[in-house]
């Protein structure tokens, strides 16, 4: 079965080392959101990506989730001593990613050339696509004034009252060269349990992938557990745009075929069996797991669920 999955950071990334576990390597594209990228310290970064990428090279730092594992914080130590930005972690390896790719980028290579070659050169076997080789910049419009993404996430904690989104340059962003192309080929697309809002909005706002998605199986696993996102802000953007955070906001969110969204089936935790009847109700079909997936066992068992689940709506279809 080949299978697309969309893919923001660290909860994007658990859900792809799971599929890239149950899948070969032909069978799996992970696109990446791309607009938390960002230029610090002259630098090209691009935290989702490099998250997605150290986690299947197995090098990514277990306990953060980002960053790179084994780190040593040498570089940053003494440019914080001279005066110099420290308030985005970089250690010295990951440091290593960013020099490599600025020097590339400004070689003239794309940042899907840069991302298959950083892969070959990490043994990553399966495809990983940035979602476009465009800039396209995350802000977040708040009580506080528009925040590019990472200061928001980052230097300010998250603090600030979130009012809505802005994907700056989405409009002329085409999509990486395969995209498109993998999604119409695919059998089943996948929505990792990412930020809705910053993670794969952006994505599918980039022109052609939500229209690649809607006439494919599509199932989001919900980034919402028990009412709390297991990490970062996404139950606190929904309360702040007045929405209660649930399973079933994150299938709203996406929204149903019948209603001109593209989801047909969302993957719910245990501990939120509560929704289903209402998500059923909504016309979504629902599969109740265990979807907390620290573990490398945790995140495959959760992938072949959601394989057979998918297998079973593609039948349903056929
Ligand atoms: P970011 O760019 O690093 O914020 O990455 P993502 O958007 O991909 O991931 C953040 C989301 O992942 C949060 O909303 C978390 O609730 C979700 N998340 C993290 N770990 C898990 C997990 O083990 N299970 C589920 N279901 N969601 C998770």
């Amino acid at each position: 079965m080949r299978v697309v999955a969309l893919a923001g950071g660290v909860g994007g990334a658990k859900m792809v080392d799971g599929l890239a576990q149950a899948l070969p390597p032909n069978d799996l594209t992970v696109i990446v959101n791309t607009g938390d990228d960002f230029e610090f310290l002259g630098l090209k970064i691009c935290p989702d990506l490099d998250t997605v990428c150290y986690t299947l090279a197995g090098i990514a730092n277990p306990s953060t989730g980002w960053g790179r594992a084994d780190e040593t914080w040498n570089a940053l130590e003494n440019i914080v001593a001279l005066g110099g930005p420290g308030w985005f972690r970089l250690g010295d390896k990951d440091l290593g990613t960013h020099f490599e790719r600025t020097r590339l980028l400004k070689t003239g290579c794309s940042l899907s050339q840069i991302t298959d070659r950083f892969c070959k050169s990490w043994g990553i076997i399966h495809r990983i696509l940035p979602m476009s080789d465009d800039p396209v910049s995350t802000i977040v419009c708040s009580n506080q004034g528009e925040i590019p993404f990472q200061e928001y996430f980052v230097r300010l904690r998250c603090e600030p009252k979130v009012i809505g989104f802005k994907f700056n340059g989405v409009k002329l962003a085409r999509p990486s060269p395969g995209v498109l192309e993998s999604i119409k080929q695919a059998d089943l697309v996948v929505i990792c349990p990412s930020n809705p809002w910053v993670s794969v909005d952006p994505i599918i706002s980039v022109d052609g992938i939500f229209d690649g998605i809607k006439p494919q199986v599509v199932i989001a696993i919900s980034p919402i557990i028990g009412g709390r996102a297991v990490k970062g802000p996404a139950a606190k953007m929904f309360v702040e745009l007045g929405i209660k955070p649930s399973p079933a906001a994150v299938a709203n969110h996406y929204g149903s075929k019948q209603n001109d969204g593209i989801l047909n089936g969302i993957v719910i935790d245990n501990v939120d069996e509560i929704y289903k009847n209402q998500i059923s109700e909504l016309g979504f079909e629902v599969l109740i797991t265990e979807t907390v997936i620290n573990s490398p066992s945790a995140r495959l068992q959760l992938a072949q669920n959601v394989l057979l689940f998918g297998r079973n709506l593609l039948e349903s279809f056929t």
